[in-house]
């Protein structure tokens, strides 16, 4: 009966989007008590978002976030697109603007065609030729002496607390509103975890990333657990500690630096996108980036073993 079984597995697999390099290891799935995950990339996009916005009296957020994709209109930093992509998604007019100029490990400046209808909250001014604004972080403000006011002091502090980046727009020598930026979580992780905690799984997190941002991605994910700043060599030796405390233990990653954890762990995990050394060290690939796709595996398992008994 045992091949039986191991082709509807097989069969059932492909159509749930996972490619089974090792059946004993999919076997194995189903008395899986840690799952540690890879951080970015994996429960996170891997690339930056607007998170958060403080405007100062008088502005709102359309109207900050509007002015900033305009200054950022044609810089191609990563900061730049994460602040067009907030002004995309909330459908802002972006007013016209001229001039750009990088300036370098800073922020930018460009010259934008105020106008009060396109921008709430904000007095007309400028005319023909526009008006100077700027967008930077912290040396920006520096370099420009300019101070911010109390509630974008708190807002920055709050946003260092979470290991967030704050970038503020400047106009007419004032700090009038700032965004945070994070690697933004994926929807679906807060619905993996939650399954997998339903399922008496322990969810861990594995990151080179800083103390503060690990912190701040595990509490709002719920994570039992978590490793912060382990270097690339040293993944593999927190899923071995987690093995030497008696778990059965899963990895779950996609880069190259996940390879020896994959290989490493009882079941190892490729997920979405996975570099090819990635792929060669997993036991199960999981082809969609979608971390619920793990809940899935496991539930596979948990089913499938029950059809043999
Ligand atoms: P990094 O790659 O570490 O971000 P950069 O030299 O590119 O270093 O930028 C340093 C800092 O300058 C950024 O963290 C940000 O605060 C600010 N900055 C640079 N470019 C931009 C930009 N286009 N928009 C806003 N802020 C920027
Ligand atoms: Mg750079």
């Amino acid at each position: 009966a045992v091949p039986l079984v191991v082709a509807i597995n097989t069969t059932m697999a492909a159509n749930n989007g996972m490619l089974i390099r090792d059946r004993i290891a999919m076997e194995e799935a189903r008395n899986l008590d840690t799952i540690v995950f890879d951080k970015t990339g994996t429960l996170t996009k891997g690339e930056q978002g607007v998170v958060d916005i403080e405007t100062t009296t008088g502005w709102d957020e359309d109207a900050v976030l509007s002015l900033m994709a305009a200054v950022e209109s044609d810089s191609e930093h990563m900061i730049a697109e994460a602040i067009r992509e907030d002004a995309r998604e909330r459908k802002l007019d972006v007013p016209d603007a001229h001039g750009f100029e990088a300036l370098k490990g800073r922020g930018v400046r460009a010259t934008v065609e105020m106008d009060a209808a396109a921008l709430p909250g904000a007095e007309a001014s400028g005319g023909q030729d526009g008006e100077t604004v700027y967008v930077g972080g912290p040396n920006l403000l520096r370099h420009l002496d300019v101070e911010p006011d109390d509630s974008l002091v708190a807002f920055s502090d709050e946003a260092g607390e979470r290991g967030q980046g704050v970038v503020y727009l400047i106009r007419d020598g004032e700090a009038i509103g700032a965004v945070a930026l994070a690697d933004v979580i994926r929807e679906e992780s807060r619905e993996a975890i939650d399954a997998l905690h339903a399922m008496d799984v322990k969810v861990a997190m594995l990151t080179g990333d800083s103390e503060d941002v690990a912190r701040a991605v595990s509490e709002e994910l719920g994570i039992d657990e978590y490793f912060a700043e382990v270097l690339p060599d040293d993944k593999d030796k927190k899923i071995i500690e987690l093995q030497e405390q008696g778990n059965l233990v899963a990895m779950v990653g996609d880069g190259v630096n996940d390879a020896p954890a994959l290989t490493r762990s009882d079941v190892g995990i490729a997920i979405g996108s996975g570099t090819d050394v990635a792929v060669e060290s997993a036991d199960v690939v999981l082809v969609e980036n979608d971390p619920r796709d793990v809940v899935k595996l496991v539930r596979l398992s948990r089913k499938s073993y029950r059809k043999m008994q």
